[in-house]
């Protein structure tokens, strides 16, 4: 088996303290992954050690931003491989998970691997953002919302800040590109009744990441998100 003794290191470093069923999770996880990969493309790096590092421990870098032990659950907007929601799950177990995307087939794939790995209280929907958050069963319906990687945060922000609680999270992201993306997306938080509570920056592996985190003040207002494609033509 391949030394994995940097990414528990990591984890270690984050504050958690990994047991060795969630260590085999992570690296089964990475075994189903690449090997789907070769059919329905779920991830553009393949090598073990930036798997873990810009996949796994990315997506569990939120714990730097927020205080995870109030989020009872999460949706995962644009979800492709299962980043950042899965790997969440394995070190939130008690956290109730929905994984949303608009392709089916990655969803199938995530199925199998949710089942592989022993996951429970994890859900897999398929559909457009802008359709799913005007159901009445998701929308305001979860205290945090995380995304990675699916739209500038103008347009990521219409197609999740509906999903969330009032008083509940949006947490996006991001790369050092932040800033600007943040001063571009103000008025459209603002519209949808956020507001940019924090902006917490690191270094993960020579890469800079940042992780936005909006707060949800007010109720989305209906007109939101507009229809399917709307949000990405024509931002906020
Ligand atoms: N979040 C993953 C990550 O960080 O690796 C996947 C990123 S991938 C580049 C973007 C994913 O978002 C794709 O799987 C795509 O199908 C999905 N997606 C894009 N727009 C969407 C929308 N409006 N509603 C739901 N899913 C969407």
């Amino acid at each position: 088996m391949s030394d994995n003794s940097f990414f528990i290191q990591g984890l270690k470093e984050y504050g958690f303290d990994p047991t060795d069923d969630q260590i085999d999770k992570f690296n089964r996880y990475y075994e189903l992954l690449i090997e789907w990969n070769e059919k329905i493309n779920l991830t553009a790096i393949t090598e073990y050690k930036d798997v873990m590092i810009k996949h796994f421990l990315d997506s569990v870098s939120i714990i730097k931003a927020i205080d995870m032990s109030n989020v009872k659950n999460l949706i995962d907007v644009g979800t492709g491989g299962g980043f950042p929601g899965i790997p969440i799950k394995i070190m939130f177990p008690d956290i109730k998970i929905t994984l949303l995307d608009s392709l089916k087939k990655r969803l199938n794939v995530l199925d199998l691997i949710i089942d592989d790995i022993d996951l429970s209280d994890i859900y897999t929907i398929h559909g457009r953002a802008e359709d799913i958050a005007r159901l009445p069963q998701h929308r305001e319906k979860y205290d945090l919302c995380v995304s990675r990687a699916v739209a500038n945060l103008s347009t990521l922000s219409e197609l999740c800040i509906p999903f969330v609680k009032p008083e509940g999270k949006f947490v996006s992201y991001k790369s050092e590109k932040a800033d600007e993306e943040l001063e571009g997306a103000k008025n459209a938080i603002k519209l949808l009744g956020g507001k940019v509570s924090s902006s917490v920056s690191f270094e993960l592996e020579d890469n800079i990441r940042t992780l936005i985190v909006i707060d949800k003040e007010e109720s989305t207002n209906k007109k939101y998100p507009r229809k399917a494609g709307t949000p990405g033509k024509e931002p906020l």
